[in-house]
Formats: structure tokens, C-alpha cells, sequence
């Protein structure tokens, strides 16, 4: 009897399911079970916990982002340690070990990962199947996923999940703010007080810069205030670039933060900074609409003007230090948790520009 029970046990082992979030196709979400990730001997099994909706995510709801469906998506996610590999070192990783799940999608192989930009993997591709599912996309809306420990980062102390889940976004404004070398006493703008726009403008105070937000949404310039960020320009109102010189004796920003994926604002964001002015086009564009340079006027100004997307390996660290050490309180820029199965009506209430982060519950 205990042999048939063993091997029963065993059968159903194999066949374990999970729930995770399942993009059927535009604007079709469903949460159904699938075969739940078995560990291989170089990984562990990760119960994840949380999961924060990205706008990647909203737009691919929204059919902006294309993939291909199937797809799972969910790239911002914490969990705990449930199951550990055999050939991992015991000293290092526990079962209980309460951990963020990087970049999955990277191959740790190309050029561009071994110089340590896993953010632009050569080999980058939604459509790879990562974390032990046999479905593509990133997983992250799933309730488990097996993981090489190369992507894990520790949760210190008892950092909630819910705070946890949002190095993934911080960690890709600290690489654009590292980006930016910004100097103590320097005129920042930031363009946009999305949850994107509002890391920048906190991380950019923290540097020791004034800084000034454009805005026009009336409950993000309300959060603004409320967090201190008295230097608000209303753009339906007033032109931006003449109030930017105004507030700065004429000279402009030293450094602008364009978080906002317009093509007429990153003209605008060229056109108020100062001499050897920094101009970070940070948010991705859609449409693609190309823009007109002065080739003149960044000769003669001095401007210069970078990308910055995703993040690597380095800006995770540093992104959960800054969580982990309390050093970035995101809190105000969560707008709430849904449970997995109400992750569509989380997704609907994500893409209101009202809300902040939406936090799935695993
Ligand atoms: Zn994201
Ligand atoms: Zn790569």
C-alpha cells in the first residue's frame, strides 16, 4: 500500500501544476494551470511572490508591444527559495532564501553579456522559453520559476515583496542616472512624473540636485507636491523650455531626464539644456516618429545627448541596495496588489495614468 501511495506520490510529482497568467492574444488575458518548472541541478526553484505590471507589459496587452502567443510576460518579481539544485553550494543558497529574479532573457554569452550590458543581450528575445516553462516570455506571472543563481539577488531583512518586486524598474533608472554624472547644485529636469520619471526625480534630489518636474496630470503634480518637489511645470499652461530658462537665470538644465516616449519632447529636452548640457532620452517611442537636430546648435552648446534602456547585472545590485537599506522608499508609487486572477483587471487599471505600480500577489 505505502509502494502504491510512493509511487502515486511520484506520478503526481511529475505532472505538478501551477497557475500563471497566460497573454492569449490582444487584450485576452487567462490564468490557467501549467506544468510547474522541475529544477535542474544548476538552479533553484523560486516560489515567486509578487510581481509588478510594467508598462512592456500593458502595451503588449494593448497589442503596441507585439509578441507572439502564447506568451506569459512579467518581468519585475520577488519570491523565496522553495527547492535547491544539487550542484549549487548550500553555503551560499537556502531553501527560505528570500530573493528578486533578474533578468532571465539575457544569455550570459554574447559580447554585450560579458562586458556586463546583460540589459542589451545580443540574443535577447521575448520569445525565449526562460525559468523552466514550456511556454515564451519572461514568466514573471507564474507562481513558480527555476532560476540560475547568477540572476538572483537577496532580499535583506524583511523587505516586503511589494517593494522588493520593483528593482527591475529602479534598477533601469539608476543605470540612466549614472549615465547622466549628475553634480551637486546641478538644474535637473525631469520629463514626466510616471513611476519612471518619479525614481529619476527622487534619485536625482538624492545626488543633490534642484529639480524640476514638467507635468501636466493633475494627481501626479499632487503627488509631486506632497513629496516635495515644489518646482513643478505645468505644460498645458506655459511653454516648457521658456520657464526651464526662466527658473535658471537663462542658462537651462544641466541635465535633462526625457521619461516621456513623445518625439516633440525630446526636441524640446535638446532645446533647454544648458552649455554642455546632458540630455538622457530614457522612455522608449511609439511611434518612432525621428526628430530635427540642430547639428549647429549641439556643436556650438556642447549638448550631450545619450540613451539609456533596460539595465545589467550591476544596476540590480545597486537598485536593491537602495530598497534593501531603505536608502528609496517606493511606497507612494505603488497604487495597489491584485490577486494573480484578477490580473487583468490590474493590467486595465495599470494602463490609467492615474494610477502608479499595480502589484500582482502570487
Ligand atoms: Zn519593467
Ligand atoms: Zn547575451
Amino acid at each position: 500500500m505505502d509502494i502504491l501511495k510512493k509511487s502515486l506520490k511520484e506520478a503526481f510529482t511529475l505532472a505538478e501544476l501551477m497557475k500563471a497568467a497566460i497573454f492569449e492574444d490582444v487584450g485576452k488575458i487567462t490564468v490557467k494551470e501549467i506544468p510547474k518548472p522541475v529544477v535542474k541541478s544548476d538552479e533553484v526553484l523560486v516560489r515567486l511572490k509578487t510581481c509588478a505590471i510594467c508598462t512592456w507589459e500593458q502595451r503588449v496587452y494593448q497589442g503596441i508591444n507585439k509578441v507572439a502567443f502564447p506568451f506569459i510576460g512579467g518581468h519585475e518579481e520577488a519570491g523565496v527559495i522553495v527547492e535547491i539544485g544539487n550542484d549549487i553550494d548550500r553555503k551560499l543558497w537556502s531553501v527560505g532564501d528570500r530573493v528578486v529574479v533578474g533578468l532571465l532573457t539575457s544569455c550570459g554569452e554574447c559580447t554585450n553579456c560579458r562586458i556586463g550590458e546583460e540589459g542589451s543581450c545580443e540574443n535577447f528575445s521575448y520569445e525565449n522559453f526562460v525559468g523552466g516553462l514550456n511556454i515564451s516570455g519572461m514568466g514573471g506571472f507564474s507562481e513558480y520559476l527555476s532560476v540560475p543563481i547568477s540572476k538572483l539577488f537577496k532580499i535583506k531583512g524583511n523587505l516586503p515583496y511589494e517593494i522588493a518586486c520593483l528593482t527591475e524598474p529602479l534598477s533601469c533608472v539608476v543605470h540612466s542616472i549614472e549615465r547622466a554624472q549628475i553634480r551637486l547644485g546641478e538644474n535637473v529636469v525631469v520629463v514626466g512624473a510616471g513611476i519612471m520619471g518619479m525614481f529619476h526625480a527622487v534619485l536625482a534630489r538624492q545626488q543633490g540636485a534642484r529639480v524640476i518636474v514638467i507635468e501636466p496630470n493633475e494627481n501626479r503634480i499632487t503627488k509631486l507636491h506632497e513629496l516635495g518637489f515644489e518646482e513643478v511645470i505645468d505644460p498645458k499652461s506655459v511653454n516648457s523650455v521658456d520657464v526651464v530658462k526662466e527658473l535658471t537665470d537663462g542658462r537651462g538644465a544641466d541635465v535633462v531626464l526625457n521619461t516621456v516616449g513623445i518625439s516633440s519632447l525630446a526636441e524640446e529636452s535638446i532645446a533647454m539644456a544648458a552649455l554642455y548640457g546632458r540630455v538622457i532620452l530614457y522612455s522608449s517611442y511609439h511611434p518612432d516618429e525621428p526628430i530635427t537636430i540642430s547639428p549647429n546648435t549641439l556643436h556650438r552648446r556642447m549638448t550631450k545627448l545619450m540613451g539609456s534602456a533596460n539595465s545589467n547585472t550591476r544596476d540590480f545590485e545597486t537598485a536593491l541596495t537602495l530598497l534593501n537599506d531603505g536608502i528609496i522608499k517606493p511606497e507612494p508609487f505603488i497604487a495597489g496588489t491584485v490577486k494573480l486572477d484578477d490580473i487583468e483587471h490590474g493590467i486595465k487599471t495599470a494602463i490609467d495614468p492615474n494610477k502608479y505600480r499595480i502589484i500582482v500577489e502570487l
